[in-house]
């Protein structure tokens, strides 16, 4: 069989014509999607494969007897490394997509589409042995032998490496990398079965009919299964529906994308912003535009017109690891901060009298202590017993009782200095801890407190009462003196208040060591 023959160009231009309506179909609703652009150039080359050839078939004469015939070879060598490149961006293979490899896949097409038409010169692609009016070129030179194998093997790389990603897929991955796979291997199946057994066109080669019956099925399941672009249009629904905040920032520092939640905050339309720098959006928050100038990377907290933002700054990086931009991603943690500082407040409070509890003086102690230690300045503390509390409660009842420890201690409270730390040590028993004074100052703050508490009058429920204090005080004698040991001399102190008739100040003395 030799052209024309009308009906075979008939064919492959359908095929050809097909190929560019899907390239059409791809390019305006689904070209975001991983592996479109590569699947694109796949569909050109085989369009342009099978429409030349077409020509070829309606014997069309172009500028020289091999013109249709060898153009048809420029989308026979463009076609299996497209195909390896659209497998790799389909299994995510980042790593070898990178630009020194893409190019270097091109490099043999090139070289080899130049041997082709300089083949006159040396005759190494067809090494001397095409005869005119040969329509297949079976008995070849070395160059397109080396083709041959070179494309082989790129199309064996390509199912190899998707049959690695059948092997790593699940659920609907799974059923779209099988199509694929299925579209990738069947054809080529029932060539080799039209080589042993001859194909219904002898003399015709049917590669680019089968690599279009591989291109068409993946352009297919590209749409039905909406495999592709199902990641990026999940993630913008994502995005516009969270309640966090978030812009996308190019290498310029413009806004590229910000999603309703970030407009609201910000009080601006995306139409607005898009294409404006950063600092347009935050004009009105300067210290925050100084705060994070520059900053790729960061976690910070924010205080916007009262509110928590937690901000999370993240550089883009591509494929190639190279910065494009930068993700600008926060949310409001006012109610957080509200509850983290309530909680934070019960941990040191003591419920009934809301002064610091035992354990926040314990360690408020041992934090001055060191500071004290370290600057070489005085630090006091004096343990506080009122006297004969439980008569109190015996008289007027514990809950009068409790109304007394409340109004003690806020007596206290007024009339201490600020410097000094007053905490609820258990049952009716307080501290008080002053740090940069010396025994005979703090002795003398004792005393006063002392004064005023037997002078108060403690308003109860019904009755009235007065109380008095006993007080055990001590100093820091030595930058060796534990905590331990300061309120083990205190509460020394404090007995021999007891002891001494209460209604008294004690500074510890040597002599009252047991
Ligand atoms: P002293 O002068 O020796 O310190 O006599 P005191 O009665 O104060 O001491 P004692 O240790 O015998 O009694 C302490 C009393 O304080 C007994 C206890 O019921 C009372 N108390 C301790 N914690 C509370 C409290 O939270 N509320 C009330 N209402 N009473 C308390
Ligand atoms: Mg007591
Ligand atoms: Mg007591």
């Amino acid at each position: 069989m030799t052209p024309p023959n009308i009906h075979y160009s008939a064919l492959l231009m359908t095929a050809g014509i097909a190929c560019l309506i899907v390239v059409i179909m791809i390019w305006y609703t689904h070209q975001a999607a991983t592996g479109a652009r590569p699947l694109i150039v796949f569909l050109l080359a085989l369009s342009w494969w099978d429409i030349t050839y077409a020509i070829f078939w309606a014997d069309i004469p172009g500028p020289t007897p091999y013109f249709w015939l060898d153009s048809t070879l420029l989308g026979a060598f463009i076609v299996p490394t497209a195909f390896l490149l659209f497998t790799l961006e389909y299994a995510q293979f980042q790593k070898l997509l990178k630009r020194p490899i893409i190019l270097s896949l091109l490099i043999e097409p090139v070289i080899t589409f130049i041997l082709l038409w300089t083949d006159p010169w040396h005759n190494l692609y067809f090494g001397g042995k095409r005869a005119l009016n040969t329509v297949r070129t079976l008995d070849v030179g070395p160059v397109a032998w080396a083709n041959i194998y070179y494309s082989y093997i790129l199309i064996f790389i390509s199912i190899i490496v998707l049959c690695i990603t059948l092997y790593g897929s699940i659920g609907i991955y799974r059923k779209q990398t099988s199509t694929i796979l299925a579209a990738a291997i069947i054809p080529w199946m029932v060539h080799i079965s039209f080589i042993l057994n001859g194909g219904p066109l002898p003399d015709a080669d049917i590669t680019p009919f089968i690599f279009t019956v591989t291109a068409l099925t993946i352009a297919f399941a590209l749409m039905r299964f909406h495999f592709l672009d199902i990641v990026p249009i999940a993630r913008s629904v994502l995005i516009e529906n969270m309640s966090q905040g978030v812009i996308v920032l190019d290498r310029q520092k413009r806004v590229v994308d910000i999603n309703p939640a970030a407009q609201k905050l910000i009080g601006v339309s995306a139409q607005s912003c898009i294409g404006q720098p950063v600092g347009f959006l935050f004009q009105k928050w300067p210290d925050v535009i100084k705060k994070f100038r520059g900053i790729n990377q960061t976690h910070a907290e924010v205080i916007l017109d009262n509110t928590h933002f937690d901000v999370h700054i993240s550089p883009l990086l591509d494929h190639r690891n190279q910065n494009v931009g930068r993700l600008i991603v926060w949310h409001d943690i006012t109610d957080l901060k509200q509850i983290q500082t309530k909680f934070e407040k019960l941990a040191v409070t003591d419920m009934l009298t809301q002064i610091f509890n035992r354990r926040h003086l314990l360690d408020l102690a041992e934090m001055e202590l060191k500071r004290a230690a370290r600057t070489k300045s005085p630090l006091s503390l004096a343990l506080i017993d009122i006297d004969h509390f439980k008569n109190i409660n015996d008289k007027f009842g514990h809950p009068a009782g409790d109304q007394a420890l409340i109004t003690f201690a806020k007596i206290c409270c007024e009339n201490i200095r600020e410097m000094d730390l007053f905490a609820r040590f258990g049952g009716e028993e307080f501290a008080l801890l002053m740090p940069e004074t010396n025994c005979e100052q703090a002795y003398q703050v004792c005393e006063r407190l002392c004064r005023i508490i037997a002078q108060s009058i403690i308003e109860l429920d019904k009755h009235s009462a007065s109380i008095t204090i006993s007080l055990g005080l001590t100093e820091m004698e030595s930058e060796q003196d534990t905590l331990e040991l300061i309120l083990r001399r205190a509460d020394q102190a404090l007995y021999d208040a007891k002891q001494s008739g209460r209604n008294r100040v004690i500074s510890w003395h040597t002599s009252l060591e047991i």
